[in-house]
């Protein structure tokens, strides 16, 4: 484990985990209360790993009418990211969507995170705060509904570009002496920086998504840099590689309207998909920086989804959560405006704040 590689012994290192974890998470106290009492060492150990846990407060919340609610919260720099909380349609169960960069530098163009360009890496503190943060502001505000149990790293940033810390932050969001998740329902997904695989299968467990979203290299390259680095083929080879076995891997495809939905982009799709385990989640285009790159028709998706379910291709549409409030894929931009007309909102929330 992280403490044992910076000096603890095993032993040391577990009281540390047990101690700070149940104190957090469990009892609720604050980060200086629950460190008070560590030794230098053991101290020293804890901050290099986790980073230390700044002040974070949730400056605003934006309240969907589907339930989702996005939450800005302000960093102790006073940069700003968004986590979404999505509650299911059937109430069955509550996502959290974490951010794991201030930014993004991989520009995709149906984005709004990749405007802004990368700002900086979040630590894995500020990554797991996230989702302290929101647990105890749905206990609040959703006494009745279901706790959050699963994590997707779909938020702002590329989880990859920020690898060591997106490992200790699920490392401690599926420990049972912290937030204890199981570690089948946390998600991190991938624009597709193939080259990081071997060390995320490594030191990560987690579910893979990738994000795909085109069936050829020409669009894929002209919606997603990262397909300039690494294209279509050598991605299939990377996780066909390292995938370990009886794993598989989530294939994330948007659908904008009259650019990748025609059925033989379905039928490139599943060739794509030949010999890699995985299902498919197929994402109806929400409204972002490109006004071209759209949704489609119903009927186009319907059409779509059941061409690859002839196929063979395990395939579910994912409807948006969130768009009215810019909290959907594509939508996050972090900006502290004003709610969209009529929806609720609630500035700030100190109860929650410096958890
Ligand atoms: S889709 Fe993900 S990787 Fe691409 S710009 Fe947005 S946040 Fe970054």
């Amino acid at each position: 484990m992280a403490l044992q590689q910076r000096g603890l012994r095993a032993n040391q290192a577990r009281q540390v985990v047990n101690h700070v974890g149940k104190a957090i998470w469990h009892l609720g106290l604050d980060w200086a209360a629950a460190t008070d009492g560590l030794g230098r060492q053991a101290r020293a150990a804890l901050l290099a790993t986790a980073g230390d846990l700044p002040p974070m407060v949730v400056d605003r919340q934006l309240v969907d009418t589907d339930g989702t609610r996005k939450l800005l919260v302000r960093l102790a720099d006073d940069q700003f990211i968004e986590a979404v909380i999505i509650p299911a349609s059937d109430d069955s169960r509550t996502t959290l969507c974490v951010s794991s960069q201030v930014g993004c530098g991989r520009r995709c163009v149906f984005c709004e995170t990749g405007r802004l360009g990368l700002s900086r890496n979040l630590s894995a503190a500020e990554i797991t705060t996230q989702l302290l943060l929101a647990q105890r502001l749905w206990a609040q505000v959703a006494a009745g509904s279901p706790p959050i149990s699963n994590v997707v790293f779909m938020g702002m940033g590329e989880p990859l570009d920020n690898l060591e810390a997106v490992a200790n932050a699920v490392a401690v969001m599926t420990d049972d002496l912290a937030a204890g998740l199981a570690w089948r329902k946390v998600t991190v997904s991938t624009v597709g920086v193939a080259w990081k695989l071997p060390q995320f299968f490594a030191s990560v467990r987690a579910n893979l998504a990738v994000s795909l979203n085109a069936p050829d290299d020409r669009r894929r390259a002209q919606w997603m840099p990262i397909n300039d680095r690494c294209d279509l083929a050598a991605l299939k080879s990377a996780i066909v590689q390292h995938l370990p076995s009886g794993r598989e891997v989530l294939i994330e495809y948007i659908l904008f309207g009259g650019h990748n939905d025609a059925l033989a982009d379905a039928d490139l799709l599943m060739q794509w998909l030949t010999g890699v385990p995985a299902r498919v989640n197929l994402i109806i285009a929400n409204p972002g920086p490109d006004p071209a790159l759209g949704a489609p028709s119903r009927s186009s998706i319907w059409a779509f989804h059941k061409h690859l379910l002839d196929g063979g291709i395990r395939a579910m549409v994912r409807h948006p959560h969130g768009q009215q409030v810019g909290g959907a894929c594509g939508q996050l931009a972090a900006r502290p405006a004003p709610p969209p007309f009529g929806l609720p909102t609630t500035n700030g929330n100190p109860t929650i704040a410096n958890p």
